[in-house]
């Protein structure tokens, strides 16, 4: 017996369908794009991947972003989000795409001030990644319809105005790449969400701004700052 009420499971909508994701775990991974690497002022090689991650509770499906109170520097990174329908530990490379149930859009919105002021003290992110909403995305759309995109346009418009964009084969580590590595520190599952990093172009949101952001072959997300 719970000694109270256990939360909601946070969900995420399977597209064209009723059915619903549980969501587990949210894993990002930093500077995938060799431009953005450039951008945020570190050296494009491929060195080792890193993560970081988000809340379940932070995936947020809906048309409206509440700009935080506690930041004046929220940055947009859009990106190509898989779903896992299951997991595993230390799962080969050449097993990782069987683990992927579908694909999404979704933004790693981040608190740019704080997480600048994070890496000049060496603190975790946390506060600048994980915080409520911080995760805007589409509902998934099944493999099935997919198929696994390595190749096709990402892109993120604010206002009508190209802000973001690159091309899912300028990815550094690959998507069975990612999963392959988060399944030797984790032990991955149905429902974790991995977010795949984001091309150049990161820059400021502002209340009022519509966002419109693009994966070729998988779909499109709408987004106001309010
Ligand atoms: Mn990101």
């Amino acid at each position: 017996m719970f000694a109270f009420d256990p939360a909601p499971v946070p969900t995420l909508p399977v597209a064209g369908s009723t059915l619903q994701i549980p969501v587990r775990r949210v894993y990002c991974i930093g500077r995938n794009y060799a431009a953005h690497a450039v951008e945020m002022g570190h050296d494009p090689d491929r060195e080792p991947p890193f993560f970081f991650a988000k809340q379940a509770q932070n995936i947020h499906v809906g048309e409206r972003f509440t700009y935080p109170a506690h930041s004046s520097n929220v940055h947009h990174e859009i990106e190509l989000v898989a779903v896992l329908g299951r997991g595993g530990r230390d799962i080969p490379t050449s097993e990782a795409l069987a683990c992927v149930y579908g694909y999404g859009v979704g933004l790693d919105m981040t608190l740019r001030d704080l997480q600048d002021s994070a890496k000049k003290m060496s603190r975790p992110w946390g506060v600048a990644k994980a915080f409520e909403h911080s995760a805007p995305c589409t509902p998934i759309v099944p493999v099935t319809q997919t198929g696994h995109p390595d190749a096709g346009a990402i892109w993120l418009k604010i206002n009508g105005e190209i802000r973001q964009e690159g091309d899912l084969n300028q990815m550094i580590w690959k998507i069975p790449e990612m999963i392959a590595v988060l399944s030797q520190y984790f032990e991955l599952a149905a429902g974790d969400v991995v977010m795949t990093g984001t091309p150049s172009g990161v820059g400021p949101v502002q209340r009022g701004d519509v966002l419109h952001g693009h994966v070729a072959g998988v779909g499109d997300l709408h987004l106001a700052v309010v």
